[in-house]
C-alpha cells in the first residue's frame, strides 16, 4: 500500500491499441527511472513486479527487459511494462480511454487485415497516459489524460499569450473563472506539464541548452525555465520532445523575436540571420 505519493518523475504516453491491450514499450531515456530492481538494473530477459494504481485500484504487472537475439548486437537495452493481455487493467484502459479504443478497433476491424501499420488517432482524439512514479520502485501511478480534459484546455487556452500561459504552467496559480470540474480537468494537466519540465530541469542540472549558463548560481539559486517549441497554446503538446530548457533571456528573447527552430541540426535560427547552436541537449 502506498504511504505517501512523492510523484517524483512522470513519463506521458500517448495511448495506442498496445497500451489498451497488454503494455508499453519505455523510452531509454525513461529507463534509469523504471528500469532498477533493488538498487541495480534489471538484466536482458529479466523482469519485475510491479503495481500500477489506476483510481485508487491496485493492478499487477511488470517491468520487463526484453531480451531480443543476441545476433541482432542491439546496443541498447528496452524495457516494457506488461500486463496481462485483455485482462482487469486493460479492459480498465479500454473503459477510461474508450473514445480511443472504439476509433482504434474500428479501424482494425475496417481495414485490410494484412496492414500491421501503427493506427495513430486523429489529433482531435489524442489521449494520453501519464505514468508517475512513487517513492517505491514497485509501485506507479497511473492518470489517464482524456479528450475530454484536452478540450476544456483547448477552451482554456484560447487566444492566451504563449509566454504568460507557459508562466502560468509553472505556477500553481488556479483559474478562478474555471468551474469545478474543469479546474480539476486544469490542474491535472498543469500538474502533468510541471512534472515534465521539472524533469527535464533536473535532467539538465538547471543550465540553460543553448547557452549552457547555471543562472542564479552564486546566489545560491537557479533561475531556468521550460519552453514549448511548437507553441502549447497551439499544439496542446507537453511532451519532453517538445519542450526545451532555457535561461529567462533565452526565453525572452525566443518570444520576442521567434526564431525558427531547426530540430535537425539543433539551432535557433533567428530573423536576423543568426543561428545559435544548442550547448547542451540529452533528451531532442
Ligand atoms: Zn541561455
Ligand atoms: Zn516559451
Amino acid at each position: 500500500m502506498i504511504k505517501t505519493i512523492s510523484d517524483e518523475y512522470v513519463y506521458k504516453k500517448e495511448v495506442d491499441w498496445s497500451l489498451l491491450m497488454e503494455g508499453l514499450t519505455l523510452p531509454v531515456d525513461n529507463q534509469v527511472v523504471f528500469g532498477q530492481i533493488m538498487g541495480r538494473f534489471i538484466q536482458r530477459g529479466e523482469s519485475k513486479d510491479i503495481t500500477l494504481y489506476l483510481e485508487g485500484k491496485a493492478y499487477h504487472a511488470k517491468i520487463v527487459n526484453v531480451n531480443f537475439d543476441p545476433k541482432f548486437k542491439r546496443k541498447k537495452d528496452t524495457y516494457q511494462i506488461r500486463y496481462s493481455k485483455n485482462g482487469e487493467l486493460a479492459r480498465a484502459l479500454q473503459a477510461y480511454f474508450f473514445k480511443s479504443f472504439q476509433f482504434i478497433k474500428t479501424t482494425r476491424e475496417n481495414r485490410d487485415p494484412s496492414d500491421r501499420s501503427m493506427i495513430k488517432l486523429p489529433d482531435e482524439y489524442k489521449e494520453y497516459l501519464a505514468i508517475y512514479t512513487t517513492e517505491y520502485d514497485d509501485s506507479y501511478i497511473l492518470e489517464p489524460i482524456l479528450v475530454d480534459d484536452m478540450q476544456v484546455l483547448r477552451e482554456v487556452v484560447k487566444g492566451q499569450k504563449e509566454r504568460e500561459l507557459e508562466a502560468g504552467l509553472e505556477s500553481d496559480i488556479q483559474d478562478e473563472t474555471a468551474g469545478y470540474d474543469q479546474m480539476n480537468q486544469l490542474i491535472k494537466i498543469r500538474k502533468l506539464n510541471k512534472k515534465i519540465g521539472d524533469n527535464l530541469k533536473r535532467l539538465y542540472q538547471y543550465r540553460c541548452q543553448i547557452c549552457g549558463r547555471l543562472i542564479g548560481e552564486e546566489y545560491g539559486s537557479h533561475v531556468v525555465e521550460a519552453h514549448h517549441i511548437e507553441y502549447f497554446v497551439k499544439s496542446l503538446n507537453n511532451d519532453a520532445s517538445n519542450q526545451i530548457i532555457v535561461c529567462p533571456n533565452h526565453h525572452s528573447i525566443i518570444h520576442d523575436v521567434d526564431p525558427v527552430f531547426d530540430r535537425k541540426r539543433l539551432l535557433y535560427i533567428y530573423p536576423n540571420g543568426f543561428e545559435e547552436k544548442f550547448v547542451l541537449n540529452m533528451h531532442l
